[in-house]
């Protein structure tokens, strides 16, 4: 396995999730040089599973977790300035349904007990919403809670079931692409180290006597010499310690899944804003209007093999069972759903506890270099999408104490992606739209549309259409062309046509991808990438069957 030729990096980082991406930026601005390598697409495993909040955790004050809350609320306040382009604010709505039920039990839950409330009264919510507040004041950028009195909640919510004696308005905030923001780490941390390297589609082989063997995705086998290794692997990390050698349990994952719905009525009575509310087994559950449709979510139970998740019968009839109990005023059914999607949370493996109560802070446990395996290994455990600026700034401050490096620069006010140069208010966002449709010539809607699918990154799309002789759309989804498909094919990592339309773009999770658009897409990927008929045709095949299998999609 060793030769003279094993290409030697300060850090390997195995995982391309939110973990994993997120400290690759952060070590590649400090000038560490990293291979980060994913066996799938950057941000296809947990991280393209989340119910799209970047939020507080308001729940976590049941548990007591007043430090997870106060870096969380941080984080969402420093997302929505850094990556303005994909985290937007959420308003929230959480109905209630008593005065005062459940502040006995969350006070039991907050000494320690294993199980939740099954209700929260006015008074409960209120006080929790007054420390949410409290935590999120620092580098705040949304209004404070308010409480709605029935009346008024259905004159706002006319479908909301009138069981309801109030109800609460707060804000937390959503990542419209979580799969696309991942991407946008990556890319940004190739850009600040030209010695760093991402690598999709590529397996760990196993590692020995300090080399670790990877197979890139044309089959050919590479090695490379790391000084330390972190494994970022989110569910998959006991299996991937495993082939660094390392035996024990860190993950005990719980399965969540998610609906999309097609429902227009919804949609418009939720007009931007989420309801958060308690399904009949005291669960908490989500609903909100997500880009022209309707995000359903999640489910949690014990599961443990992330490489065949899915959105099984009984949690979708869950979700229809609560909805019609939340919203009596509408009708909901399977033929509603135009997408699903699962995920297992990858949680500190833990003693008997309910799984909503297991805590969603994060560790990064150090196993020591030992015989045969010269490195060290790090393993990211936990964690939350919103917390993982945070957790990377952890880990990448102990990976320069053992390197013996500094840190050049902090990453809490570094914008993402296509969040960098972004306009700031609305004067400079007519500005930025009236430059750009002036130098390509392209219609100002046509710009604005690009600007909120990806930020700043849509001035090199928008030079690329105008660039075509005759600009091309779509057939079925009008406002993607051609020469957006062809920049992403050619500029972000593609290697697969499914990481087109479910991660670079919001094609499939909206629904809006259809089967004759899908082989459009494929001809001008193929192109791109120079696939061989056959090629285009398995490509085809398998993100169909992805689709419909996994992703409930009516294709
Ligand atoms: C249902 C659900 C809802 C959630 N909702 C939210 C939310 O609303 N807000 C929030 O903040 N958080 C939420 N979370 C949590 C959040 O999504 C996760 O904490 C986060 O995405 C974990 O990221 P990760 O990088 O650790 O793992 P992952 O995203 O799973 O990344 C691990 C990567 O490792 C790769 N990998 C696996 N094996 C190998 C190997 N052998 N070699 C190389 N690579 C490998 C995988 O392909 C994968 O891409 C939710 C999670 C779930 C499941």
């Amino acid at each position: 396995m060793t030769s003279g030729t094993d290409k030697a990096f300060d850090v390997v980082i195995l995982g391309g999730g939110v973990n994993g991406a997120g400290l690759f930026r952060d070590l590649c601005e400090q000038g560490v040089d990293c291979l980060l390598v994913d066996k799938n697409d950057f941000g296809s495993g947990t991280s393209a599973a989340p119910s799209r909040l970047i939020h507080g955790g308001l729940k976590y004050l049941e548990t007591g977790e007043f430090g997870l809350v106060a870096q969380s609320t941080l984080e969402r306040n420093l997302l929505l300035r850094n990556a303005p382009h994909l985290v937007r604010p959420l308003p929230t709505i959480i109905p209630i349904f008593s005065w005062t039920k459940g502040t006995g039990a969350a006070l039991r839950t907050f000494f320690g007990a294993k199980s939740a409330p099954r209700s929260r009264g006015v008074v409960l919510v209120k006080i929790g919403l007054a420390l949410y507040d409290f935590y999120g004041s620092r580098s705040k950028v949304m209004p404070r809670h308010s409480l709605w009195r029935r009346a008024a909640a259905l004159r706002k919510l006319p479908a909301l079931t009138p069981r309801i004696v109030a109800a609460c308005k707060y804000y937390d905030a959503k990542v419209t692409a979580p799969e696309r923001l991942v991407w946008e780490l990556i890319r940004d941390g190739l850009a600040a180290n030209p010695g760093s390297e991402a690598r999709n589609a590529t397996s760990l082989e196993g590692q020995r006597d300090g080399i670790l063997a990877f197979e890139a995705p044309d089959g050919a086998a590479f090695t490379v010499r790391p000084g330390l290794v972190v494994n970022a692997a989110g569910p998959w990390i006991d299996r991937v310690n495993r082939l660094l050698g390392i035996s024990g349990k860190l993950i005990g994952g719980t399965k969540g899944s998610h609906i999309v719905l097609d429902h227009e009525e919804l949609a418009r009575q939720l007009a931007g804003r989420m309801i958060y509310f308690e399904a009949d087994d005291g669960r908490i559950c989500l609903v909100y209007e997500y880009l022209g449709r309707v995000l359903v979510g999640s489910t949690d139970s014990p599961a443990d093999d992330p490489d065949n998740v899915r959105c099984e019968d009984e949690e979708v009839d869950y979700f229809l069972d609560s909805l019609r109990r939340l919203l009596p005023g509408l009708a909901f059914d399977r033929a509603q759903i135009v997408y699903a999607y699962s995920g297992i949370r990858p949680l500190p493996a833990s003693d008997g506890t309910a799984p909503g109560l297991i805590s969603r802070d994060h560790s990064a446990p150090f196993a020591a270099p030992e015989a045969g395996r010269p490195f060290p290994v790090i393993s990211l455990v936990g964690g939350k999408w919103t917390t993982f600026r945070g957790f990377a700034e952890e880990v990448a401050d102990s990976v320069l104490e053992r390197l013996g490096r500094k840190r050049r620069i902090s990453t809490r006010e570094l914008p993402i992606g296509g969040g960098r140069d972004y306009p700031a208010d609305e004067a400079g966002r007519r500005r930025w739209v009236t430059d750009l449709a002036k130098e390509t010539g392209l219609p100002a809607g046509r710009v604005e549309t690009l600007l909120e699918r990806y930020g700043t990154t849509a001035a090199a799309l928008l030079r690329e259409e105008a660039s075509a002789e005759e600009p091309r759309f779509l057939d079925d989804v009008p406002d993607v062309s051609h020469a957006e498909i062809a920049w992403i094919a050619r500029n972000e990592a593609v290697v697969h046509l499914g990481d087109i339309v479910l991660r670079r773009t919001t094609l499939a999770v909206t629904g809006r991808l259809t089967a004759h658009d899908l082989d459009t897409i494929s001809r001008i990927a193929g192109t791109v990438l120079g696939w061989s008929e056959g090629r285009r045709r398995s490509e085809l095949d398998e993100t169909l069957d992805t689709l419909r299998r996994r992703n409930l999609a009516p294709l």
